[in-house]
């Protein structure tokens, strides 16, 4: 089984009932095509073969004391150590050093976070996932494009001047007396709140759940598929922030640190890692709170929206966690079990007109027949 993933690494293309799309994803889409089947031979192959190497030593980690400690500690000290390095970069400014420093960090985290998922998974099943990290990658380079696609569109429409009127209101009101760690804090938290009533409403809204579903397609949660969303979030999303953010004015250092410690946060919210988090499961969208988030019946998964922090929705009512239940790992939407994996048909899928397509439809393999009726539990609809 293995051995076909390795040969032929490939992602689920859009569904055969929507042939003009198709034909679209196919052709108009074939740079982007050609890109995920290079970033899949020169990356994604060689990093797994790396990743693969582990599998002793986190098959001899099962059950071991040291498995259990580091199920404790890996979470309190990473936030700890993060805080530190984010401070004493920022201390020495915007310099090309600490900004270097600081790049290099989030690649070693990246790397720290894929060891740690393969050495001590959460689940097993997701630790392979065909070519969706070739996609990711080319999401990560995309959300950076379009949010700098974003500020020019917003310089254009003269949303620049208004943010350049409001600063100077924000700096008066903004508490710089307090403690650096307490303003990170602080700026995380109130920025939370939009992204909360931000992220819930792509959820109860039938329009902006087409966009935000690339988000929700995954079929399994690892370190880098955090960053998967659609471009017209993305630029959604700086519209959405600009004025809040422009009433919120912090020093340039608490920014700097901020943005350094949402990525760390961030990065514990898709990662396959088997945590035991505790009461940090409270304060934060972390672990089991966020694998909630992506189950695929909607009675579920409308839930935990927080991006860092999950007091929001402790606060409004849309907290979920079962006491003594670990959720399962069955993930994706439960009504569109035949959404596209491929970057190309992910760019697509919000703009069809019928999203039906993306549900019962059974695509036949070559000699395969097609199922007479569909699993009932691929569509979420047996889950508890
Ligand atoms: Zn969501
Ligand atoms: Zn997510």
């Amino acid at each position: 089984m293995r051995e076909s993933t390795i040969l032929l690494p490939s992602n689920k293309p859009l569904p055969v009932s929507a042939p003009i799309a198709r034909k679209l994803e196919r052709w108009a889409g074939l740079p982007l095509n050609i890109l995920e089947a290079i970033g899949s031979v020169l990356i994604v192959m060689p990093f797994m073969w790396f990743l693969r190497r582990l599998d002793t030593v986190s098959f001899w980690l099962e059950g071991t004391r040291l498995r259990t400690v580091l199920q404790h500690a890996i979470f309190p000290l990473t936030i700890t150590v993060s805080f530190f390095i984010a401070f004493e970069m920022a201390s020495r400014g915007a310099t090309f050093e600490s900004i270097a420093v600081i790049a290099a960090v989030f690649g070693f985290k990246g790397l720290y976070a894929a060891i740690l998922e393969r050495l001590m998974p959460f689940s097993r099943n997701w630790l392979e996932g065909d070519n969706d990290m070739s996609v990711d990658i080319m999401m990560l380079v995309s959300g950076a494009f379009w949010n700098g696609f974003a500020k020019y569109l917003m310089a254009a429409l003269f949303v620049v001047n208004l943010v350049e009127f409001l600063e100077p209101y924000g700096h008066g009101l903004w508490p710089s007396q307090l403690p650096g760690v307490v303003q990170v804090l602080l700026f995380i938290l109130i920025k939370d709140f939009f992204r909360y009533w931000l992220h819930r409403a792509m959820h109860e809204n039938a329009f902006l759940w087409r966009f935000h579903a690339t988000h929700h397609s995954v079929k399994r949660l690892y370190w880098l598929n955090g960053i998967r969303s659609h471009p017209v979030e993305v630029v959604g999303q700086a519209f959405f922030y600009v004025l809040p953010f422009a009433l919120l004015q912090p020093s340039a250092e608490i920014i700097m640190v901020s943005i350094f410690m949402q990525l760390s946060i961030g990065i514990f919210q898709h990662s396959n890692i088997d945590l035991k988090l505790g009461f940090w499961e409270y304060i934060f969208s972390i672990g089991d709170n966020h694998r909630y988030h992506h189950y695929p019946n909607k009675d579920v998964g409308d839930s935990n929206y927080g991006g860092e922090f999950i007091v929001w929705d402790i606060l409004f009512g849309t907290f979920h966690k079962v006491k003594g239940e670990r959720p399962h790992d069955r993930i994706g939407i439960g009504t569109a079990p035949n959404y596209p994996m491929t970057m190309a048909g992910l760019l697509i899928a919000p703009f069809l007109p019928d999203q039906k397509v993306f549900g019962q439809e059974s695509e036949p393999a070559v000699g395969e027949a097609v199922a007479p009726s569909p699993d009932p539990s691929l569509a979420g609809l047996t889950e508890p």
